[in-house]
Parts: C-alpha cells; structure tokens; sequence
C-alpha cells in the first residue's frame, strides 16, 4: 500500500474524497471550518508537490437532485482563506465542462466538484459513477473519515479504477493510528469510559472493548439498566427493559475476561426532565419513585477519575449526563477534566462521538486531549471491530 507520507504528487491529476460536510448559517457562510481543516494537510502536500487536487465532497442531505443551500461553492470562499489560494469550482461532477476543467487543471490548482449527493448513484455505489469521477486522474486519496463506513461510489467503489495508485490522506491516517493505539496496541492499563442514553446503541462496542481493556466505565443514561438489572431501584430513569440480561451478561463477562466494571455509586436526580428541574441526590441504585437520574454524583465523578488519573489509555465515547443542561452537566465535564490531567500526565487519550467531542469542546480541551476523532459513525463502526468498506477499499490490492 502507498503511504502519503513519501508520495510524489508532481504531475498527477489526484482525485481526492475529502469531507467538507459542514455547517453553514441562514446566509450560507460556513460556521465551523473545522472539518476543512481536517482536509488541509492533504491537499497542501498535493499541491506543493505540484500536483493538482480535484476534491470531491457531499455536503448535508439534498433529498432529490441539486439545492443552492447545499452546493459546495458555498466553502469556496472559506478554503481560498485557509489554502491561500483561489480555487476553482465546478458546478458539476461529470458534465462536459468538469471534464474539460480536470484536463486543463495546471500543478497546484485545486478544483471542487459539486456535492456528490446531488447524484442518487453516489449513495448507490454506482460504478458507472464512480468511473466518471475517477476519469483523467492518475491517483486516488481518500481522505474523508467521517465517510470511510459508507460503501458510496466516492468513498469505496472509485478505488476500483486505481488498483495501485490509491492511498489514504494525512486525516484517515492520523485516524487509525489513534484507534489502533486504543484496540489493538494499548499501554496499560487501558480504559474505556462510555456514556449516553442507551446501551443498545453501544453494546457492540462494549463487546469488543471488552477483549481490549482493563477498565471499563459505564455512566450516562445507560448506566440505570445495569443498575435495574443488579436489583437497584431507578425510579423513572432511562431504562431499557428488554436490554437488562444483556446487562447482566456484561457484568458476567467483564469478570470472566478480568475487566474491572465501574459504575456510578451516586446519582444527581430530577423531578421532571428539565433544566428547571428540582434536583436531588441519592445512590445510584436508590432513585426515589417519581424521580430520575440525569448525571452521576461527586463520589462517583472521584471514583471515575481516579481510575482515568491512573491509565495510559484512554477512550471517551459518550456524556455521562444531560450535558446540555447546566444543571445535570457536571459529571461529563469533571470526566473531560480528568481526561485531560491524565493525558498531561503521559496518557494517550482517544475522543470520539458527538456529545463527547462537544463537551471537549464547550470545556475548551480539545487542545489537552491526544486526539478527538472526526468521525462519529465510522469511529464507532471501527471501536465494534467492523471493516469499513472506504478503508478496506484502500488497503485491499484490486
Ligand atoms: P448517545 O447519542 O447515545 O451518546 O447519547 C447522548 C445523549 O444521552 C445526550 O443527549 C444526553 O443528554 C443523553 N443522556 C446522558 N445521560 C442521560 C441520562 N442519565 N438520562 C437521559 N439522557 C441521558
């Protein structure tokens, strides 16, 4: 497999998958560019090389066929700003003129084609599709990890027509490498701390940490069915009624597998499902009838980072409450603290998923954490041992 690092870019044509999914305000400007920045030590190489990028991106979900408040030209004007160069736009993939801008392309130009999913064969895998977008190009970088779990004829199907001249970009790359450092190459001891409202959403992952870790931490929503399950009493927590075996089935394969299982001992609980809620406390598995728990307590906040204070990895999938509500969002920012002491203190910490990336965030850590994953399904598809068809279409020799 060829390796961006040591490839030489000058001359080619290189058609390049990158994710440029990102939101746009009422007037179309772009409102976090973070994901063009993902993208930018790719296209930097490429170009400085003296090759030319052709990116392809989608951008939101046009349900059937081209919508102005989807096109990709809106990004044109934040990418010129961050590359420092003008950049081309066509307002296709495969028309005529696109096919005639990609031949005239000059080393160091880059040229955006209009958003894949304006095509409904994008989603299909269509292969005549992906044919025309990988025509006149000599490689292919995918470079897109948010999209690496999807089979579309850009992420996975175009790879086909590159047998040999096919490579990840820096951002799919620097992906892996984080998720490998977790699953398959951890220092120990090695932690997981998941969250969220449900189990059935995590189970898989669970299973597979469950051969990968030495510690396991379960809060948020789903920590109240395994307390259910052990005989606790949740009043009107989140609980999943046909998930309370698999609980136990957790519990009973942790300690055959020499996982130590942590759940929360106290809970911070609500009269209604509110931020103006009243608020009480109680035992994690003493939640009074007519109340719910919506955050773990001060004793189980300390119990969980001394365990994360003390682990040389560490991955974060998941809140550990109602983080959007001030009041119940206490015990996932007490958690991304300890992540980022730990990591000071030599851990390599892994974050992944929506709300654990946005409380990273909104505690304005992201700089003191190892690495926070941009890709939220394809992470997770990762951590439950799947092969993603976008990566797998890379490394595979045909
Ligand atoms: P997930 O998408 O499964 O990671 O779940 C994230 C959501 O879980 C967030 O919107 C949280 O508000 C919610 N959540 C976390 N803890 C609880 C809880 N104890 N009760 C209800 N919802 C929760």
């Amino acid at each position: 497999m060829k390796s961006i690092d040591n490839y030489n870019f000058a001359g080619k044509k290189v058609i390049v998958r990158v994710d440029f999914n990102v939101p746009l305000d009422s007037d179309l400007k772009v409102t976090d560019n973070t994901r063009i920045r993902g993208a930018l030590p790719t296209i930097m190489k490429i170009t400085s090389d003296g090759g030319s990028a052709i990116l392809m991106s989608h951008l939101g979900r046009p349900k059937e066929g081209p919508e102005d408040k989807f096109s990709l030209k809106h990004v044109i004007p934040e990418l010129s700003s961050l590359t420092g160069k003008d950049i081309l736009f066509a307002d296709d993939c495969l028309g005529d003129k696109t096919i005639e801008m990609k031949k005239n392309l000059n080393p160091g130009e880059i040229l955006v084609l209009e958003n894949l999913r304006f095509y409904k064969e994008e989603a299909k895998g269509d292969e005549q599709f992906a044919r025309s977008l990988a025509e006149g190009c000599d490689v292919y970088v995918n470079d897109a990890f948010g999209t690496a779990h999807r089979a579309h004829a850009s992420t996975t199907i175009i790879a086909r027509f590159f047998p040999v001249e096919k490579l990840f970009g820096f951002l799919i790359n620097s992906e892996l490498k984080s998720m490998d450092r977790v699953v398959n190459d951890s220092e120990k001891p090695c932690t997981a701390i998941m969250g969220g409202a449900k189990v059935s959403d995590k189970i898989l992952i669970i299973k597979n940490l469950l051969d990968r870790v030495d510690h396991l931490i379960i809060g948020g929503g789903m920590a109240y069915t395994f307390m259910k399950a052990m005989g606790g009493k949740i009043g009107n927590s989140l609980c999943e009624e046909d998930k309370l075996d698999l609980a136990l089935e957790i519990i009973d394969e942790a300690k055959r597998k020499n996982v130590k299982l942590h759940l929360p001992v106290d809970s911070v609980n609500a009269d209604r499902f509110d931020a103006e809620a009243n608020v009480s406390l109680s035992a994690a598995d003493n939640v009074s009838d007519g109340w719910m728990g919506l955050d773990i307590g001060v004793e189980t906040i300390a119990d969980f980072s001394n365990i994360i204070q003390s682990s040389k990895t560490i991955l974060w999938n998941g809140p550990m409450g109602v983080f959007e509500m001030e009041k119940f969002s206490k015990g996932t920012s007490e958690i991304a603290k300890a992540i980022a002491v730990a990591t000071e203190k030599g851990a390599f910490s892994l974050i992944g998923g929506g709300d654990s990336v946005a409380a990273i965030n909104k505690n304005k850590l992201a700089d003191r954490v190892s690495y926070v994953s941009t890709g939220g399904g394809a992470m997770l598809e990762y951590l439950e041992g799947k092969v993603l068809p976008g990566i797998a279409a890379i490394r595979s020799n045909s």
